[in-house]
């Protein structure tokens, strides 16, 4: 036994990097009636979805965040959960009277989980891009805070009120002027002690500003004009037009076919429909939800449902088909996508699909968490030719409709 002749040298060793624990804390407590809405901004619907889940998937996909909790206002938990669902988050916890308050709240929350660095995030501003969360952890490398920012480039103005009118006064000096946005981000442990000092002083906009009063040093980020706050109507009029700006539309089809055998009824889109037949198949051969699950996955390029859940595997032995649907609605949402609709064709001479239709729209809506006008479910025969023509076995055809981010 000899030893190598190629001993390992010290540089062909990689230094060991630790990544810092970064939790994005995004403060959604407010109850602002700003909109003219019954509900507060941040659970409003904004591409198919809320502004405050726009928020938590951009920091919950992104690679160096390790967690994300949310501030909220207690009463409205059933909003938050709705918001929510299906997302993997720390839970949330309830804010207080200020924004402050309940930034520091979210903070004292997070003692026990120890993180490194933590990024505060209004709820409000759904356009965070990954590209500014990088920059903004980066930045904390080096100083103690960081605070994305844009750049005056407007003249200003101080205005004067006469008889009820503002008149243009003095002209301000805008060199050095800055638009605070969010994620501001810190050290953890040095942005509580600066809270928990502020928390008896007057209020304070933001959490640099909190910062600075403890004498921390808060170094600006270049932010970007898309990602402003949604406080008025027309800013989320706005909103809408970027985020449909900001989606590619893709399509997706599915085919599927299950023999028919002696027996008692047949599933179709998750609906019994009593029969002197069944489908045959491994699992509850739920045809047309075969058909529209394989639709969903070639919108997206992730294969076929052969390839997510195999035959030949014991687990899907008689499993519901509504398994596979869900599975591939969710690989939608995880690349921050939404199904825009879903049209599925039913090919049987028998039994009549008509009675049932809407019992299966309505079936596949709730499984996909779509309006049901977004699911639809048709049927036609093959005027008695081919198998279907001759009772052998049912096909079904699906078309789907993605809107996915452009970045994902
Ligand atoms: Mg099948």
């Amino acid at each position: 036994m000899s030893e190598s002749p190629f001993p390992k040298s010290p540089q062909a060793v990689a230094p060991k990097v630790i990544a810092p624990k970064v939790i994005a804390l995004v403060v959604a407590a407010g109850s602002g009636s700003r909109m003219g809405k019954d509900m507060p901004k941040q659970y409003l619907p904004l591409g198919g979805k809320t502004v405050l889940r726009h928020c938590l998937e951009a920091f919950g996909r992104h690679p160096r965040i390790s967690d994300v909790r949310v501030v909220i206002n207690d009463s409205l938990r059933d909003l938050y959960d709705n918001a929510v669902a299906g997302l993997s988050l720390m839970p949330p916890v309830a804010g207080g009277q200020r924004r402050q308050d309940s930034v520091r709240l979210g903070l004292e929350s997070l003692v026990a989980e120890k993180p490194d660095l933590v990024l505060i995030h209004d709820a409000a501003r759904p356009f965070i891009d990954p590209d500014t969360i990088d920059r903004t952890i980066e930045t904390l490398g080096r100083h103690d805070g960081a605070l994305v920012a844009v750049p005056v480039v407007d003249t200003l103005k101080r205005g004067v009120d006469e008889d009820g009118t503002s008149f243009s006064g003095a002209t301000v000096d805008r060199t050095g002027l800055w638009r605070a946005q969010t994620p501001q981000g810190f050290h953890y442990q040095k942005l509580l002690l600066a809270h928990r000092q502020a928390a008896s002083g007057p209020e304070m906009t933001d959490d640099a500003a909190v910062a600075e009063a403890a004498g921390l040093k808060v170094a600006l980020v270049i932010g970007y004009e898309n990602n402003f706050k949604i406080t008025a109507p027309a800013d989320l009029e706005r909103a809408e037009r970027l985020m449909s700006q900001q989606m590619e539309y893709r399509t997706g089809n599915g085919f599927d076919v299950h023999r028919l055998i002696p027996g008692d009824g047949v599933i179709i889109c998750g609906i019994t429909i009593p029969f002197h037949q069944k489908l045959e198949g491994h699992s509850d051969a739920d045809v047309g939800m075969h058909a529209l699950t394989d639709a969903i996955l070639g919108a997206i390029g992730a294969g076929d449902i052969g390839q997510h859940f195999p035959p030949s595997d014991p687990q899907w032995r008689g499993a519901a088909s509504w398994k596979f649907l869900a599975h591939a609605a969710k690989l939608v949402a995880d690349r921050g996508g939404r199904i825009a609709h879903c049209d599925i064709t039913l090919i049987c001479e028998q039994p009549k699909v008509g009675p049932h239709r809407a019992a299966m729209s309505a079936k596949l809506a709730q499984i996909l968490g779509l309006s049901i006008d977004r699911v639809s479910v048709k049927a036609t025969t093959t005027e008695k030719l081919g198998f279907t023509g001759r009772g052998e076995g049912i096909a079904a055809q699906a078309t789907v409709t993605v809107a996915l981010p452009l970045s994902a």
